[in-house]
């Protein structure tokens, strides 16, 4: 066992000096234009015999032996060259994630060799982030000073695999986190798990409260895309765009990759906003038709001032009735029907309002039957509205009546 350690970690050593790893790039994309945004670079091993070999295969070794400090400068310095390269291309804008061990964290010299970095590749803090994770921050003592360091550079802090590690939020409240990426496992199942959906969903509308940039990484399919987008979540990472890629490729791919977006999403040429709007004013109108269709009746009321004021009210039977919504909504009983049976009805709203389940009562006007049923609304301990639905019973009043009827007749 022993014997595997020294030579894995020999290994690195050696491929370190041979100039055997290797970056690769995953474009991150915006979800809106579709455009290529950024780049994550993600280290790869060309082992001589193995072939390429992933982080996962040697990144826990290079952690244990330290070694992942000039690997993680290596990166680095590998990753600002080529933006500097792709920047002279034309790719201005494009912004660098670079993941960080927490190893090279506690290097006291961290911030300087970065600012050496930088330096020596002539590449501009304001287009990096650097990405840790929410165990990182463990040893907080260690670890701030470092983080406000690089934060002083003019980098930003990106909090990756978010949702996995302690997610204290406190995190996110007392470090300097710039973005929060959401992490894929969360993703894999978000239109499917109702769990996931509401975990993505809340990350979303955190980080937008929070002012902080999210990214979803590990989006694989389209609807996947479609359901970040419909969320306002505009950054995003996974193989549905590309996989990790060496620089070459990128630059070759680049308008390829940019037409998924277009092609797979919803249209760029409605803007979300209006999107939303519209969605929602085809359900509210979807809702309305379904209320004025249905059979009977259906109405909210609440307690304004001691009077019993209706917020709702539609269906087939509130016309069979006489009465529009407009008559109704917005108004109490004896607004629109006679003094004496609104005093009844409303003593069956008090009854609701004070929290009794299942009122139920009959009434008739106009000749046409109906029975009613009532139900308080709680929120938080307290009735806050009832709801009630009412059915036409005139065919079984007139039913019973007649039977009433011949049975008197045979009676007699
Ligand atoms: P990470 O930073 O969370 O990187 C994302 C990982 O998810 C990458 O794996 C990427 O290839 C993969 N990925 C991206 N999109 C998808 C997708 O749609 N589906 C699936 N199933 N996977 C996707 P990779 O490249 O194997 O890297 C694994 C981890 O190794 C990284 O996770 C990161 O923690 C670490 N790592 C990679 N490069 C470096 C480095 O230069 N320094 C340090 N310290 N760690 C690194
Ligand atoms: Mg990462
Ligand atoms: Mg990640």
């Amino acid at each position: 066992m022993e014997h595997t350690y020294e030579v894995l970690e020999s290994d690195l050593q050696m491929a370190l000096e041979r100039n055997e790893f290797r970056v690769y790039y995953q474009p991150k994309l915006h979800l809106v234009s579709g455009k290529i945004i950024g780049v994550e670079s993600l280290i790869r091993w060309e082992h001589p015999i193995q072939g390429l070999l992933s982080p996962d295969k040697f990144i826990p070794l290079a952690e244990k032996t330290g070694l992942i400090v000039p690997i993680g400068e290596w990166v680095l310095r590998t990753a600002c060259i080529q933006m500097k390269e792709w920047q002279k291309v034309g790719m201005q804008s494009l912004f660098l994630s670079v993941n960080l061990s927490v190893l090279q964290l506690y290097q006291p010299d961290f911030v300087d060799c970065v600012r050496q970095i930088f330096a020596e590749t002539e590449f501009s803090s304001k287009y990096i982030a650097f990405e840790i994770t929410e165990s990182m921050m463990m040893d907080e003592e260690k670890v701030l000073p470092t983080l406000m360091g690089l934060k002083r550079l003019g980098v930003q802090i990106s909090l990756d695999d978010f949702g996995t590690g302690f997610s204290s939020l406190r995190y996110l409240r007392e470090f300097p986190i710039d973005r929060i990426k959401i992490d894929r496992s969360f993703i894999r199942y978000c239109t499917t798990d109702l769990n996931d959906t509401a975990i993505v969903k809340s990350i979303i509308a955190m980080a937008q409260q929070l002012k902080l940039v999210v990214i979803a990484e590990g989006i694989e399919t389209r609807d996947h895309l479609i359901f970040l987008q419909h969320h306002f979540c505009n950054i995003g990472q996974g193989y549905l765009f590309s996989k990790p890629i060496p620089a070459e490729e990128l630059l070759q791919c680049r308008d390829q990759i940019e037409q998924i977006v277009i092609r797979e999403g919803i249209p760029q040429a409605v803007n979300y906003h209006d999107f939303l709007e519209n969605e929602i004013e085809k359900a509210r109108q979807d809702l309305r038709d379904t209320m004025r269709l249905q059979q009977g009746l259906i109405f909210k009321i609440k307690r304004e001032d001691d009077k019993f004021i209706h917020t709702l009210c539609d269906g087939e039977l509130l016309h069979k009735l006489g009465l529009i919504p407009e008559q109704v909504v917005g108004k109490e009983l004896k607004d629109f029907i006679p003094e004496k049976a609104a005093n009844e009805i409303t003593s069956y709203y008090e009854l609701a309002w004070k929290g009794q389940e299942n009122v139920i009562f009959e009434r008739e006007i106009n000749d046409i039957y109906y029975i009613s049923s009532l139900r308080p609304i709680h929120r938080g301990g307290q009735v806050t509205e009832v709801i009630g639905s009412s059915m036409n019973i005139s065919e079984r009043k007139k039913a019973e009546e007649l039977e009433r009827q011949s049975l008197l007749l045979v009676n007699r």
